[in-house]
């Protein structure tokens, strides 16, 4: 097959074909997997998807939409088929007082940027916005407010969504439920998402945000448990970074507000340990905290790590078995087994806001992310990173935790069975109806 077939449509983006012009979508944020595909569609419009999946469709051609390409092991790659690029499909449309509805190729650094004009702010956010609204409802979108609110894909009010038989569909948890939920949190599988009407609320003015730096892993998780309890914060996050000392643990929690009010920063404060002197109180406008990863993008980009392969693995694990993953990892990881700059993100959520099916989650009311970010200097030293990736999820696993599949660990057909659980069954359903070639490529066995 040859990416002519494609050569002949006629669309208000572009087909592109050359392999030096479809290099990114051979490509992604992972830097550690390299799949060439026939041709990248850079979508103009509905109609373009619509006869693109067409073509593909007679031609036996497999597909698979892609956002910013911020996954991290090939999961919006395919060799040899056809990449449907959404981002130049970033119109934010129809922006009323308590929703949006929103292209899918649109970042959420965009979005966000709109909305505060209205002060409104979608609920969750991911800590970095550069991901575009359809890929971070593909795979879940987990932020420091998914302890109150859950994931992003929690947080949707409807979809278009574009099937393999090239039909535009409109769904919801009350129209065509099966389709909704087998594309939220789908990667893809079951249909392009197109545009997407989600909840906004009203945004705070300013964040206040502190940050406590524990000696131990287990004062870390202790505060953040005894915190989520109470629901001091609105945001609640922490992280495990290198010192020339050795590791610290960060509690990174935030509380949101809106001027004449001010946060009671004693009771903020009281009973997490804080010491002035070793500990941090910033204050910033709600906007600079949503986009305080650009720093360390540009950071990154200096030292050419935004670059580089990033085998970053992201796992859930219940409450009660949290401690004994981090003791184990603890106990032996040094600096260069996380690269030059990298950490782990480490927070609880309480999962009662959690419901979408395809998001697997650990049993128990509390689960916790763990987040590995990983810098990995060469391909050779990329390869070891998503080994000791596997190694983790396979603890995990035994733990009975789950995958955050959007990073770097290599997932079989029969992990992705494992890990869609019950979830399989409905899947497989909407599948054989929306999708019944498997024009988008099953993962699961
Ligand atoms: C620096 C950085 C920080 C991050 N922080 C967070 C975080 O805080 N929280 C979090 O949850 N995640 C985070 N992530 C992960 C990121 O949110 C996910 O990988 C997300 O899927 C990336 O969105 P994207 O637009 O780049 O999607 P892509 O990587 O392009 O695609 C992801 C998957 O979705 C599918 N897909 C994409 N668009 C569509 C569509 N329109 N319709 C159907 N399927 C589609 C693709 O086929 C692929 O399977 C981070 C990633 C990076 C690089």
């Amino acid at each position: 097959m040859t990416s002519s077939v494609f050569s002949h449509l006629n669309v208000d983006g572009a087909v592109v074909t050359d392999p030096t012009a479809t290099a990114f979508a051979a490509a992604d944020f992972g830097g550690i997997i390299n799949r060439a595909p026939l041709a990248v569609l850079r979508a103009g419009s509905i109609a373009d998807i619509q006869a693109a999946l067409h073509v593909a469709a007679a031609n036996n051609i497999p597909v698979v939409p892609r956002g910013c390409g911020h996954t991290s092991l090939g999961q919006a790659q395919v060799l040899n088929g056809l990449v449907i690029d959404l981002t130049a499909m970033d119109e934010i449309r129809d922006l009323a007082e308590d929703q949006v509805t929103v292209d899918a190729g649109a970042t959420w650094n965009a979005l966000l940027a709109r909305t505060l004009q209205h002060g409104l702010t979608p609920r969750v956010l991911t800590d970095y916005l550069g991901t575009s609204v359809g890929g971070t409802l593909s795979a879940g979108g987990i932020g420091g407010t998914s302890h109150r609110y859950g994931v992003q894909t929690d947080n949707v009010l409807s979809l278009d969504v574009v099937t393999a038989d090239g039909m535009l569909r409109h769904c919801s948890p009350a129209e065509l439920p099966d389709l909704f939920y087998a594309v939220l949190g789908g990667f893809g599988q079951c249909g392009v998402i197109v545009r997407a009407t989600l909840p906004l609320i009203a945004a705070p003015e300013r964040v206040r945000r502190i940050k406590v730096y524990y000696p131990t892993i287990d004062d870390l998780i202790t505060s953040q448990r005894s915190l989520l309890a109470v629901g001091r914060f609105d945001f609640l996050q922490g992280e495990i970074l290198p010192t020339q000392d050795g590791w610290v643990y960060m509690l990174d929690a935030a509380s949101y507000y809106t001027r004449p009010d001010e946060p009671d920063e004693e009771l903020l404060l009281s009973g997490i340990g804080f010491v002035a002197s070793r500990d941090k109180i910033e204050d910033s406008s709600y906007w600079e905290f949503a986009t305080r990863l650009d720093e360390t993008v540009t950071y990154l980009e200096g030292t050419g790590e935004w670059h580089a392969p990033h085998p970053w693995p992201n796992l859930l694990f219940p409450d009660a078995q949290i401690e004994s993953f981090t003791s184990g990892i603890m106990a032996a990881l040094e600096q260069t087994d996380m690269g030059a700059s990298g950490l782990i993100l480490i927070y609880p959520m309480t999962t009662a806001a959690f419901d979408t099916p395809l998001f697997r989650l650990p049993d128990g009311d509390t689960v916790y992310l763990v987040a590995g970010l990983r810098f990995a200097s060469d391909a050779a030293k990329a390869r070891d990173m998503v080994a000791a990736n596997r190694r983790w999820y396979d603890t995990a696993i035994s733990l009975g935790g789950t995958s955050y599949p959007t990073g770097a660990i290599p997932f079989t057909s029969t992990d992705w069975t494992r890990h869609l659980g019950a979830a399989q069954v409905t899947l497989a359903e909407a599948k054989d109806r929306y999708d019944p070639l498997n024009l988008f490529p099953r993962r699961f066995a």
